[in-house]
């Protein structure tokens, strides 16, 4: 008979806690994972779990101070599925590793319990971001807007004020571990205890979910929402309104509404960076005498002066006509590009009176080409 005792290096009146402890000590010195291909060290973990299996249970513990091992055809009790069989164990067919599982139940369970079933552990969380597209005229983009868009998004359950809990109904002990908050975890033949994952070790399940929502706390919805758009918005850029997406939930805060903006081009400006530019269509009479042309703007029309002798291609600025920067709330400029258009010439004096201007002045327009 094998004295589990002397297998644990513990003696016959351990505690549990001695027990536990000298289990642990010896099955990460001796798991096959730390040791592969040798033998004596994967004989000596299949005796300290068999060791460990019994000496730990109560009831289990009890019987063999009474009568001695159990042997392997003691038959799984409850929970200890397949435990009572050690033969034919494949370390390659356990499915997880169980380097993974040693460390997480021997060095602690580092990570959070999973969510299960809908019963997860309930700690605050930020709503999520929504995001809503926006077309928008060149003209409100660039002078900004306020308008009301419909969103849906998921907003507290008021039938359970966002706790995701049925409001008539009880605690009740959480059936996944009986209300003892650990479970035990098979890895090959080894049994692990761990955090319980239903009811993140609490051993309480807060009661059944709300109907309204499900147990999620919130529920979705489409709101009005006012919205204003800063005078300046560029075509693609995104608009962050805080707090106006999904409801947190358990208490965590608001996600934020995240607008991307779409820009339709406009018919005489064309945006570059904070700076507009136009092109003006002038007569060869205005570019040579210089003219006051009334322009479109942002702010309306203005007067526009073309100084004489001015080229087709020239660009003229206008400061501080340009679009604002949301940032700095400064302007950019206006470029305005001369584009000069030729008189018609169907009528035969019309003709003759250019031919009479260029004999009365003539000059080289092509000077610079450097013939
Ligand atoms: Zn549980
Ligand atoms: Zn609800």
């Amino acid at each position: 008979m094998k004295d589990y005792y002397e297998i644990l290096g513990v003696s016959k009146s351990a505690g549990i806690n001695e027990i536990k402890k000298a289990y642990r000590k010896l099955a990460r010195k001796y798991h096959p994972d730390l040791n592969p291909g040798d033998k004596t060290a994967e004989q000596k973990f299949k005796e300290i779990n068999e060791a460990h299996e019994t000496l730990k249970d109560p009831e289990k513990k009890k019987q063999y101070d009474l009568y001695g091992s159990l042997g392997a055809n003691a038959g799984p009790g409850p929970g200890s599925r397949g435990s009572g069989n050690f033969e034919g164990f494949d370390f390659s067919t356990s499915g997880n590793s169980p380097f993974g599982d040693i460390f997480e139940t021997i060095f602690g369970n580092m990570g959070e319990p999973r969510a299960q079933g809908g019963q997860r552990r309930r700690k605050p969380e930020r709503g999520e971001d929504l995001l809503y597209s926006m077309n928008l005229n060149f003209m409100d983009a660039a002078n900004g807007i306020e308008t009301a868009i419909q969103v849906s998004h998921r907003q507290a359950c008021t039938a359970c004020k966002g706790k995701g809990i049925d409001a008539g109904s009880k605690q009740s002990a959480c059936p996944t571990c009986g209300g003892r908050g650990r479970v035990q975890k098979q890895s090959g033949f080894m049994k692990f205890g761990s955090i319980c994952p239903n009811c993140g070790g609490s051993g309480v399940l807060p009661g059944a979910p709300c109907r309204a929502c499900g147990g999620d706390g919130r529920v979705e919805t489409t709101s009005r929402l006012r919205v204003r758009i800063p005078a300046g918005v560029d075509n693609d850029s995104k608009v962050r309104i805080a707090g106006k997406g999904n409801a947190g939930r358990d208490g965590g805060p608001e996600g934020d509404l995240i607008i991307a903006i779409h820009v339709s081009p406009h018919k005489v400006f064309r945006r570059s960076g904070h700076d507009l530019e136009m092109s003006l269509p002038v007569t060869y009479v205005e570019a040579a005498l210089g003219a006051k042309i009334e322009i479109p703007t942002l702010e309306g029309s203005a007067l526009f002066k073309v100084p004489p002798g001015t080229s087709s291609g020239q660009k003229l600025r206008l400061k501080g006509k340009g679009i604002v920067n949301p940032k700095t709330r400064e302007n950019g400029d206006l470029y305005v590009e001369i584009r000069i258009i030729p008189p018609s010439t169907k009528d035969l004096k019309v003709r003759e009176l250019l031919k009479e201007i260029e004999k009365i002045a003539p000059y080289d327009p092509r000077e610079e080409l450097g013939r």
